[in-house]
């Protein structure tokens, strides 16, 4: 980490998540040996709670690609994808994987053994441009893939009405159609019921777990927000439900004992915008300040309730809702939700990050950072970065900035 202050107190079962990421991986690649269809989706939708109930294997390229971040993996894909033609201007996720999949997917320097190639594309026709795109090009690159591409109504949250729904549930149908006939497979109820139930209870303990932030000292940092690891690869599994309740009661005990995540601290901190991946410990620069991030946009968007006694109508439902939450949002409703998460966790001080390459979730900062200001007196700073790109970000510049907004904070409170 090369960013960071001095060293916090991390939390003991965090350490579980390098072994459940590469037990995902492998556990990927043993599905592949053995036969099992591999399928490629977005993140985020009813398709991996159905995809684990059939036994199916689930990959996300999407999540791939922080992973090639953190190890320092994804320079090369951006230089494929650029020579292809792709500029450094567009998404991260959406360069680093076309840059991978163009390259050697399994060479050396690919993290995990790389990624086993898909059997089945899910192409949800949902989300960002680029998130899309991504999967128009896969079907390019993998044409023996059995490719389904699900028509789903892009709908802002506040405007869902239930014709979208029962729309989006016949899709529901359609897609497990498609998977039984390209499978050889058949759809247990039960096992879905029950691959329902567990991402309902995995996002019931995400909450609760996320919640105890609220407390004074917060019992954990953004810098562990890797725990989402499971919200995005295993909804719908034990693996995810066990994880969650074991972090769930260490954060509890933590926050039981008043046991922060610095001797003191002395300001609380939100971030907008997607962490940068390639330095995680970013987020804990703030702590040789006594600064401690405890809440932030992107974390919140992993976490859909489900009506547990509909599973299909719950599936159609989730997937409908998830893009929505993240990068199709009007600024207006995002300005509320950062408005009001900076209320709940008793904000002292915003951290923008300005994100080149995510378009989406970037626009409207300086309307949200006006309205922090205006309405609740928090101050904001804005970090220019990229989630992805290393070559976007100067940690000088991150540190001058990140100095000077600290000592302005502990100015207005007076430390
Ligand atoms: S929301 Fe942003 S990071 Fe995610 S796929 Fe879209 S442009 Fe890329």
């Amino acid at each position: 980490m090369k960013g960071a202050g001095p060293s916090t107190k991390k939390l003991r079962t965090m350490r579980e998540l390098a072994s459940l990421v590469m037990e995902y991986y492998a556990e990927c690649h043993r599905a592949k040996a053995e036969g099992r269809p591999v399928g490629w989706m977005p993140p985020m939708n009813g398709g991996i709670e159905v995809f684990y109930a059939m036994g199916l294997m689930p990959v996300f390229p999407e999540n791939y690609s922080p992973v090639c971040a953190a190890f320092g993996a994804a320079p090369p894909h951006f230089e494929t994808s650029e020579a292809m033609g792709f500029s450094r201007d567009l998404c991260g996720y959406m360069r680093d994987i076309l840059g991978y999949v163009h390259g050697d997917m399994h060479g050396p320097l690919e993290p995990m053994g790389g990624l086993p190639e898909p059997d089945l594309i899910m192409s949800f026709g949902g989300g960002c441009i680029p998130a899309m795109k991504i999967f128009q090009h896969l079907e390019r690159r993998f044409p023996h893939a059995k490719v389904f591409r699900a028509d789903m109504p892009q709908v802002a949250l506040d405007d869902i009405k239930e014709h979208h729904v029962a729309y989006a549930v016949s899709e529901m149908h359609r897609f497990i159609e498609f998977l039984e006939r390209n499978t050889g497979r058949k759809l247990d109820e039960e096992r879905l019921h029950e691959a329902v139930n567990l991402s309902d209870e995995a996002c019931r303990l995400f909450d609760r777990i996320m919640s105890f932030r609220r407390n004074i000292p917060a019992p954990f940092g953004a810098s562990e927000i890797g725990l989402m690891f499971v919200m995005v690869t295993r909804q719908g599994t034990r693996t995810a439900v066990d994880f969650l309740s074991r972090v769930l009661d260490e954060v509890a005990c933590r926050a039981e004992a008043r046991q922060g995540v610095v001797e003191e601290e002395r300001l609380r901190l939100f971030w907008d915008n997607i962490p940068p991946w390639y330095d995680l410990g970013l987020l804990r620069y703030f702590e040789k300040a006594g600064g401690v991030v405890v809440a932030e946009t992107y974390s919140s968007a992993w976490s859909i309730r489900l009506d547990t006694g509909d599973p299909i109508r719950a599936l159609a439902v989730k997937s409908l809702m998830s893009y929505p939450l993240v990068s199709c949002v009007s600024i207006d409703r995002r300005r509320d939700m950062v408005l009001r998460a900076c209320r709940d966790y008793a904000i002292d001080g915003a951290v923008f990050h300005s994100n080149k390459s995510c378009v989406p979730i970037t626009l409207g900062q300086a309307d949200i950072m006006k309205a922090l200001e205006r309405e609740l007196g928090i101050p904001s700073v804005t970090i220019d970065g990229d989630h992805m790109d290393i070559r976007n970000f100067s940690l000088a510049q991150f540190q001058t900035r990140a100095d000077a907004f600290m000592e302005t904070l502990l100015e207005r409170k007076g430390r």
